[in-house]
């Protein structure tokens, strides 16, 4: 029998997406394939996320094969990356609740090709065509799931969540946190995004992964000198909790992050400037003519938002603000 798991007193809120863009006088970026991809999420997708289990239930042989069985699925419609951790309370958005055992999640990379200038509308579009395909990806996971008479339930990589994409990434070996807030894994990097399913199929679990990344964040600053909001700190806070190896964590500040992301076609510059995307660029030289290191653009930046409610946001630094 499943059992209710709590959100964690300490859990911030889940992101309050329309009080975001009203604190900074609505949305700005209009670009018609982003709006399209927007559109088939909000009015296709998601109605596609329900679904009945099938009436009889396959028991699998033990809870490793089943692990590997549905992370090779998940490899076979779409995602990257794929891995599996318990859900804690600490992994959930504050006054929800959760039913599911675990979360499957999964990534989809990138294309790397479509960042050598950031911020752009090239890197803008390739951001949303990845959150759609990651939508397809669990989507159809979710459906398999159902045909073998589990019940399961979708945390889409954009829109309202239950689960905090990033702690759910870190526990399930995806890599480890890097200075600029992203998950960074040792093959793909920081250039993909996440989505997960849910479910309580008796399941092996991953571990989470120490490559030395998040050491080597500790003498690298290119992120940070390259934020054009200067959002990202120089050091770790021991306000801002641990990540999964311990350490006190880096905590962007999301007030003056949000407002340069939302009018500079989601920013994104952290990303592609990250030293751990060498190991993946030479996927992107097949056929297509790419620079070592992007163009980046870097605008005076908005005033920050700190208009929303504490109540209903994450608490971030005042990061090199003078008060
Ligand atoms: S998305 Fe842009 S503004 Fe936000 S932390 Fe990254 S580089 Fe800075
Ligand atoms: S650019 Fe450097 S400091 Fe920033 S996340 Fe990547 S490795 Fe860490």
């Amino acid at each position: 029998m499943n059992g209710t798991i709590q959100a964690s007193p300490q859990s911030p809120p889940a992101f309050s997406w329309e009080q975001w863009y009203e604190s900074i006088g609505g949305r700005h970026i209009r670009i018609a394939e982003v709006e399209s991809y927007l559109k088939k999420i909000y009015e296709d997708q998601y109605l596609r996320f329900d679904g009945e289990p099938a009436a009889e239930k396959y028991i699998f042989p033990s809870p490793a094969e089943a692990s590997q069985r549905i992370k090779s699925k998940a490899l076979e419609f779409g995602a990257d990356i794929s891995g599996i951790c318990e859900i804690e309370p600490s992994d959930i958005y504050k006054g929800r609740t959760v039913t599911e055992k675990y979360a499957i999640a999964v990534g989809q990379r990138m294309r790397w090709r479509e960042f050598q200038t950031v911020p752009s509308r090239e890197s803008a579009i390739e951001c949303l065509r990845v959150y759609y395909t990651l939508g397809e990806t669990v989507i159809q996971l979710a459906q398999y799931i159902r045909s073998l008479g589990y019940t399961c339930r979708i945390e889409h990589p954009i829109g309202d969540s239950d689960l905090l994409h990033i702690p759910i990434g870190l526990k399930a070996g995806f890599g480890e946190l890097g200075r600029h807030g992203s998950i960074i894994h040792p093959e793909i990097g920081p250039l993909f995004r996440m989505g997960s399913v849910i479910t309580s199929i008796p399941f092996e679990t991953d571990k989470p992964i120490d490559a030395g990344i998040a050491a080597f964040c500790d003498t690298c600053k290119a992120c940070r000198i390259y934020c054009p909001a200067k959002a990202i700190p120089d050091e770790r806070s021991a306000a801002a909790g641990k990540d999964h190896l311990g350490n006190d964590r880096y905590m962007i500040d999301t007030g003056k992050c949000f407002p340069y992301f939302a009018t500079h076609n989601y920013c994104s510059i952290c990303l592609p400037v990250c030293v751990y995307n060498h190991k993946e660029w030479a996927k992107d030289f097949d056929g297509y003519k790419t620079k070592l290191f992007p163009t980046v653009i870097m605008n005076e930046p908005p005033p920050p938002a700190d208009k929303v409610p504490a109540e209903l946001r994450h608490q971030y630094p005042r990061t090199g603000r003078d008060s």
